[in-house]
């Protein structure tokens, strides 16, 4: 794997910069039949790059599959975004001028991924800035750079004309993007990663006042009422908890059940949990994968351990499997105390604590208790007050009855300290567009 140095991350944006005319200038059909193309060619080979994202990543066939086809859809949608792009005609409130408004691609931009979701995040960024017009250098997290070389390689087959994508891949991600942030020809950056390393990121964009979008951490509350249908509840919970093992920023990080159900859906998704096959991803049948380090896995010990030192009891798991590999058993914790750093932290992995409450206010309140905003789930079978707990969650998006929300047509994005901007959905190309007034003189 080639290691950038800054210099060559410079040479990526000045091919950016060099094609940025040429691709705005490209008709709206065919940056879309591109596109196109390019989510035909993933789905083809959705089997070769489900392989590859297992080996580089670790998690199960059969979840990188979903994770390619669902990085497909961003580019099949915004292929048909790609000629919706409009402005409009107004005639001045004194009737003696026009206002025309156009909308522009914004420029080069800087796409940086997380390892989590390796090809989808980089669909979910690419898709929208080609669609728009812009050209873009992408960098992949250290530990996942294949999937992200493959999908440049299906771009340009597909006909992406040179320079329009530039994956530089680094070891020193900090050191290799500073120049890109204090270049002004760069106009945007699109971050997905930790809240941590999007607040430095920030900073070092106010020089060059780039435009950005941040979808950054999150801490997702998982609540259910006690009119909730459990046997729903029970598959949602799994769903959100262990979709990608628990290494999303989507996953459910803590469920606050009401009291009169608490114990039975804590026994029911312990059970679920404690019998789901661990094992390397490639192997037949393993629904839970390794975790991607030997850091992320001791910091999920340390969590669930300091939850158990304040009273926490493990209903299945609760500690690293006891062979080679990052392995975190599928954990449910009872009796979990507010105490806990389990409740504040992003835990980022196979860990559910449950935690019960006994009025609806108690319940919005606890799960607002976070600086954390990217998403909630929520089961119950009343309308209203699923409508009521919905608008006072503090969150970017809420899964209502059910335990996932992405999808390449909607939204998504957080607010508080899961960031701003949204990917996906009509507001997903906005990111990538500036409006232009022309002001006409009719007198
Ligand atoms: P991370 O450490 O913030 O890394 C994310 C990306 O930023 C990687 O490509 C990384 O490169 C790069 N990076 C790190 N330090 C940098 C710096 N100083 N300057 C420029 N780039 C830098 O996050 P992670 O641990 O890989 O990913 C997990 C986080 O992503 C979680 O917090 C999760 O919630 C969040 N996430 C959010 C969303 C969302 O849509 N809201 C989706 C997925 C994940 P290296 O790999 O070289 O370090």
């Amino acid at each position: 794997m080639a290691d950038a140095s800054p210099a060559d991350a410079v040479a990526a944006l000045d091919a950016a910069v060099a094609a940025a005319p040429a691709w705005a200038a490209h008709p709206p059909r065919e940056r879309g039949e591109i596109l196109r193309r390019a989510y035909e060619t993933i789905v083809a080979r959705v089997d070769d790059l489900a392989l590859l994202m297992t080996l580089e990543m670790g998690k199960p066939l059969a979840e990188s599959r979903s994770e390619v086809l669902y990085a497909a859809e961003f580019l099949r949608w915004f292929s048909e975004e790609a000629v919706r792009i409009e402005g409009r005609y107004a005639v001045s409130p004194t009737g003696s001028g026009r206002i025309l408004t156009t909308k522009q691609p914004v420029g080069p931009c800087l796409l940086i991924t997380p390892w989590n979701f390796p090809l989808a995040m980089g669909t979910r960024k690419a898709g929208p800035a080609l669609a728009a017009g812009c050209t873009v250098v992408i960098k992949p997290a250290q530990q996942t750079p294949l999937s992200t070389l493959a999908f440049a390689a299906i771009l340009e087959e597909c006909g992406l004309p040179n320079g329009v994508v530039n994956v530089v891949t680094a070891s020193r991600a900090g050191a290799t993007t500073e120049p890109l942030l204090e270049d002004q020809r760069l106009r945007k950056l699109s971050f997905t990663g930790s809240t941590e390393v999007g607040r430095l990121l920030m900073s070092q964009s106010s020089k060059t006042l780039l435009r950005l979008s941040m979808e950054l951490g999150g801490n997702a509350p998982f609540i259910v009422f006690e009119d909730a249908d459990l046997d729903a509840a029970v598959e949602g919970a799994v769903l959100a908890k262990m979709r990608n093992g628990g290494e999303a920023c989507t996953a459910a990080n803590r469920f606050h059940v009401h009291e009169t159900v608490a114990a039975e859906f804590a026994a029911r998704l312990a059970k679920r949990l404690g019998s789901m096959r661990v094992g390397r991803g490639t192997e037949a049948g393993v629904e839970l994968g390794p975790m991607i380090d030997a850091k992320q896995r001791d910091k999920v010990a340390e969590l669930v351990a300091d939850a158990i030192d304040h009273g926490a009891r493990p209903l299945t798991g609760g500690a690293p499997l006891d062979r080679p590999g990052y392995f975190f058993e599928p954990t449910v914790l009872g009796d979990v105390s507010d105490q806990t750093r389990l409740l504040t932290e992003e835990i980022f992995g196979p860990v559910a604590p449950v935690i019960s409450f006994s009025t609806e206010e108690q319940a919005t309140a606890a799960a607002n208790s976070t600086e954390y905003g990217l998403v909630a789930y929520l089961f119950t079978a009343d309308v209203k007050r699923a409508l009521r707990v919905a608008e006072a969650l503090e969150t970017g998006m809420i899964g209502l009855n059910q335990g996932i929300v992405s999808n390449a047509a909607a939204p998504f994005g957080g607010v508080k300290q899961s960031g701003f901007g949204r990917e996906g959905g009509h507001e997903g190309i906005a990111e990538y567009l500036a409006t232009k007034y022309i002001a006409v003189n009719m007198d």
